[in-house]
C-alpha cells in the first residue's frame, strides 16, 4: 500500500501500551490516524517476556487511559501474557486502528509533512509520534575479555525460563527488576552468583509499583517546578520491588548481591584483587536502549540512541513526538499507569499544531 495521495494527521509508530494510550487520545480528539506496529501481534514487548514474569503493581494500579486492567484470576500481580490479552482488548474496545505487521524503516522530510516509509510502502502524516519501545535494542556494557567467553552469554532479551540453565553455574549481572525477578526462579535450578555495579536496593515489602509512580511523578514536578528535589534516590523505577517470588528468594539467601567483575575470562569472571569464578554462563540483566534507528533520517543523533527533547517533541522537529521510552519522554511514561498521562499531553499539543491550521 502506498497511500500516495492521503495525509493522516498523525502516524504513530509502535503499537505497545505508549502507541495506542496515544491512538486512544487521538481518536478522542475525532484526529485521522494510524498506528503502524512491527509486532505479529497485540501486546507490544509483553508478548516477549517469560512466562513467569509479574507486574509490579497490582492490576488495578495498571490501566491506560479509559479502562482499568481487569484482575487476572487468583493473582494479585499480574503476568505478562494477562497484559498482552489487556492491550489486545484494548485495541479492540476503542476501534484503534491499528496496521501489523509494519516495520518502519525511515521517517523524512517531505513537501507538506513527514513521509513515513516501511520498506516500498509509505504513509504521509503531519505528525509523527514515534513509540517504538526499548526490547529490540537490548544493553550489554563493554567489559574486558567478553569474547574470550568459552561458554554462554544471554540476555534478559533473550530469557525464557529457567530450564535452559538447569544445573548450571550462572552469573547474573544487574541489580534492576529483571535481575532480581529471573534470580528468584533460577536459583532454585542453577548455582547462581549476583552480580551489580552498586549494592541492590530493595523497596519496602508494602511498596510496590503504585508507590513508585507517585514518587515518580512528585520527582518530574520538583524538577519543573526548580525546587530541585528532582535527583535519583531510594523510590527510583529501576529499585526492586518485592514481589512475593522476590521475596521468598531473598528469605532463602538467593538475593545476595558481590561487587560487579572487572573482566570476563575464558571460563569466567575476574575482579581486579585476583577473585576468580568460574561459571558456564553469563546471563546480563543489564537494560536495553531506545530503539531510534527508523528516526536517524529525521534526526541524525537518533542513529546513536538519543534524540534532544522539548517536552516530548523533538528540539529538531517539532512534529515529531516521542513516547514511553523511559522517564526522559516524561516520568513513569515506560510505564502502563504512566503512559497516559505523557500521552494525553502530547496530543493536546498535537491538536492543537493542527487546530492553529495545519489541517
Ligand atoms: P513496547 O511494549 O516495546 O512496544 C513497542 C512496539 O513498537 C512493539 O510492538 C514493537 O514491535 C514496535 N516497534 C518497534 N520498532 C518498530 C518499528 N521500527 N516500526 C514499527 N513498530 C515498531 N511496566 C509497568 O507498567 N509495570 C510493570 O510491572 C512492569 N514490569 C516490567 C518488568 C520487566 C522485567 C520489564 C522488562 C519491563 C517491565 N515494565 C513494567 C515495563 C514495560 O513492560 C515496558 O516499559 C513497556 O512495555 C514499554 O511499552 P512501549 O509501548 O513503550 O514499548
Amino acid at each position: 500500500m502506498d497511500a500516495r495521495d492521503h495525509r493522516f494527521d498523525a502516524v504513530v509508530v509502535g503499537g505497545g501500551q505508549a502507541g495506542l494510550a496515544a491512538g486512544y487520545y487521538l481518536r478522542r480528539a475525532g484526529a485521522d490516524f494510524v498506528v503502524l506496529d512491527a509486532g505479529r501481534r497485540p501486546g507490544g514487548s509483553w508478548n516477549e517476556y517469560w512466562g513467569s514474569l509479574r507486574l509490579f503493581s497490582p492490576a488495578e494500579h495498571s490501566m491506560l487511559p479509559g479502562w482499568w486492567m481487569p484482575r487476572e484470576e487468583g493473582r494479585e500481580y499480574p503476568s505478562a501474557g494477562h497484559v498482552a490479552r489487556y492491550l489486545s482488548a484494548y485495541e479492540r474496545r476503542y476501534g484503534l486502528p491499528v496496521r501489523r505487521p509494519v516495520t518502519v524503516t525511515g521517517v523524512e522530510r517531505e513537501p507538506g509533512g513527514l513521509a513515513v516509509r516501511a520498506g516500498t510502502r509509505t504513509w504521509h502524516a503531519r505528525h509523527v509520534v514515534s513509540a517504538t519501545g526499548t526490547w529490540r535494542a537490548p544493553y550489554i556494557p563493554s567489559v574486558p575479555g567478553r569474547e574470550d567467553f568459552g561458554g554462554v552469554q544471554a540476555h534478559t532479551a533473550d530469557y525464557r525460563g529457567p530450564g535452559a540453565f538447569a544445573g548450571r553455574r550462572v552469573v547474573v549481572v544487574g541489580g534492576g527488576n529483571s535481575a532480581a525477578q529471573i534470580l528468584a526462579e533460577l536459583s532454585e535450578v542453577a548455582t547462581t552468583t549476583w552480580t551489580t555495579s552498586r549494592p541492590p536496593r530493595f523497596l519496602p515489602d508494602d511498596v510496590d509499583g503504585r508507590a513508585l509512580f507517585a514518587i515518580a511523578t512528585r520527582r518530574q514536578r520538583a524538577v519543573r517546578d526548580g525546587s530541585g528535589a528532582g535527583a535519583p534516590g531510594p523510590g527510583d523505577l529501576g529499585d526492586i520491588v518485592a514481589v512475593p517470588g522476590v521475596r521468598e528468594a531473598r528469605a532463602r539467601g538467593a538475593l545476595e548481591a558481590e561487587p560487579m567483575f572487572d573482566r570476563v575470562t575464558a571460563t569466567g569472571v575476574a575482579w581486579a584483587d585476583g577473585t576468580v569464578l568460574d561459571c558456564d554462563a553469563i546471563l546480563w540483566c543489564t537494560g536495553f536502549r531506545p530503539v531510534l534507528d527508523h528516526l536517524a533520517p529525521l534526526v541524525p543523533s537518533a542513529g546513536e540512541g538519543r534524540i534532544a527533547l522539548d517536552g516530548t517533541r523533538s528540539a529538531d522537529e517539532p512534529r515529531l513526538t516521542l513516547l514511553g521510552y523511559g522517564d526522559w519522554t516524561g516520568a513513569a511514561s515506560a510505564t502502563l499507569i504512566g503512559a497516559g498521562r505523557t500521552a494525553k499531553e502530547a496530543v493536546a499539543g498535537i491538536v492543537a499544531d493542527l487546530e492553529a491550521g495545519e489541517r
